[in-house]
Parts: C-alpha cells; structure tokens; sequence
C-alpha cells in the first residue's frame, strides 16, 4: 500500500508541476515538431502587386501599404504607414526574409518599427531597425535598462521556430493614449491586451484605419499563450470600440487565406465581445480540450485554455 501512495503522490506531482508549466512544456514540444514553413502560391486578386517572389503590396490609400507575406504558412500582414516627416512599419513578420529593404524602396522617410506586441513572428528576426518605439508598460519599461531590454521566452516564443529571444535597444515609448505625429498624419496608440498584455494597436483617425495586430483578424484569435487573458481581451475590445467609429476599417496582422488583405469592422470586435461574455457566463461551449476553440463568427474562433485553467485577470485595470 505504501509503494502504490508513493506512486500515485508522484504522478499528482508531476501532473502538477506539468500543469503550472504547461506553457514551457509546450513551447518544448512544438519546436520537436518539423513544420513546412512556406505554402503555395495563390491568386491574391486584382489589388494586390507581388513585391519579389516573397512579399506583396497592397496600397490601402496613398500612404498606407499593407505588405504581405502569403507564402510564410502564419501569413503575416505588416504595414508601412506613410506621412510627410517619418513613417511607421507595423511589424515585421517572422524575418524569413528581410522586410527592411522592401519598406525602404516604398518610402525615403525615417522608419520607425513599431511591433504590436513581442512574438517572433512580428519582430523581422531580432528587431534589426534603426528606430524602434514599443509600448509603455510597467512591465516591460521597469525592465529596460539605460533603454536596452531583454525580452522573455514567454514574450518571445521564438523557440517554437528556432528563434533566439532577443535582446534590443529602445528608441521611443509610446503610452496607450500617446498620439505619434507623423507630418500631417497622426496615429493613437490605443492599448488591446488580451492575446498578450503587451499588444498594442495603432489608431489612424483620418484615415477611419485601426491596425490591430494579433488583438483581431480574420482565422484563429490564440488566447491561450502564456501571457493572454480573456479579462484582458474584453478591456482590449472595450478600448478599440470606445477609440473607434462604425465604419472603421480594421487590418489585422495574419489572415487565413487571399484574397489580399481582410477588412474587419467594428462589428466584428463587438461579436468578440459578445462571445466573451459568454465564455464568461458558460453559455458559449467549446470544441476541443486544449486548446478550447469558441466560435465567435463566420470568420472567427478565439482559442483558449479549458474553463478550468482560463484567465480572466485584468493586467491594468481602467
Ligand atoms: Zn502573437
């Protein structure tokens, strides 16, 4: 009896400690998995123009260029945001290839690289920009020191492909609030945690553009990553619709398939919010265990972690 105690304490144990590092372990498991990094080719559509055989552009107005990434498997969609003094690159994407040398033919203004948030695949491979401004958070502000900041696996996930984390120098802090002037084009950074707590999304009201990083797209919204909170991703959704308008246009930063760049609408964030609330109250069930796949609309799923294990913490109560 006793051997059978011993045995059953270990294995509660271990599920245990497995359980509070689910996220490392997991990290772990994906990089063992070989994934084909680059897909086929296919039909983009009428707007949009192949840069080289890798990146696409696709002008959303005169000064705004969403350039693409269709044959990287996530898809990522960066952006280049023109105005008349500097301009902003929105992400960077995984950096299979660079993307610098592509913004820069697009314009001869200074380019800042802002990224929405710290995962692999928005840094351009190691953030190799001249200028970079990133959000203004205690916790990751605390941390930086005489403006050089390491970022953390759980920040960083790069491990999932090969990726060293990062550490890099900060040029500019940008508060959720802050309004970046550009010449003649201003954006508002307005703060969307929730995929993680340290995304943020840039607010051109001129234009009615909202660039909203991994906060929103079209396909799977991943709300189960070590730093995601469901608390977080209605604070987000409350902030995107209170900084908003109806008829803002909405441009996230993966899709799932072409035509070109999806167009989001607020109506979209208000479906994610409803969808939250019932996660909240029980009334929405999952598919899946791990992750729990919710349906949110036609064109999304938010993935989170089973009722059990879901965070509703807010990392910066309004
Ligand atoms: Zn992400």
């Amino acid at each position: 009896m006793k051997r059978i105690g011993i045995v059953v304490l270990t294995i509660i144990l271990v599920a245990t400690v497995t359980v509070m590092n689910r996220h490392w372990v997991l990290l772990q498991l994906a990089s063992l998995v070989p994934i084909e990094l680059l897909i086929e080719k296919q039909d983009e559509g009428p707007n949009v123009s192949w840069h080289d055989d890798y990146y696409t552009l696709e002008w959303l107005d005169s000064r705004t260029v969403a350039i693409g990434e269709p044959l990287y498997y996530q898809q990522n969609i960066n952006y280049l945001i023109i105005g008349d003094e500097r301009a902003v690159l929105f992400d960077a994407g995984s950096g299979l290839r660079s993307i610098l040398p592509v913004a820069e033919q697009l314009t001869d203004k200074p380019i800042t690289f802002i990224p929405s948030h710290f995962h692999y695949d928005h840094l351009g491979d190691g953030l190799p920009f001249d200028h970079i401004a990133v959000a203004d958070l205690p916790h990751i502000s605390h941390r930086a020191d005489n403006g050089v900041l390491a970022l953390k696996w759980h920040e960083h996930l790069g491990a999932a492909e090969g990726y060293a984390t990062p550490t890099f120098e900060i040029d500019e802090w940008l508060k959720p609030g802050d309004e970046l002037d550009l010449g003649n084009r201003k954006l508002t950074v307005i703060y969307t945690p929730g995929h993680t707590n340290d995304s943020i999304s840039l607010f051109d009201p001129a234009a009615d553009f909202l660039f909203s990083g991994d906060f929103i797209y079209q396909g799977p919204l991943f709300a189960f990553l070590p730093n995601s909170s469901l608390g977080d991703y209605e604070q987000g959704a409350n902030h995107i619709l209170e900084g908003t308008t109806k008829e803002t246009k909405i441009y996230g930063a993966h899709r799932i398939k072409p035509p070109g760049v999806p167009v989001l609408r607020t109506s979209d964030v208000n479906d994610l919010k409803a969808g939250l609330a019932n996660i909240r109250n029980g009334t929405l069930a999952p598919s899946g265990v791990y992750p729990a796949v919710y349906p949110i609309n036609g064109w999304m799923d938010l993935w989170t972690e089973p009722g059990f294990l879901q965070n509703w913490e807010i990392t910066y109560p309004d």
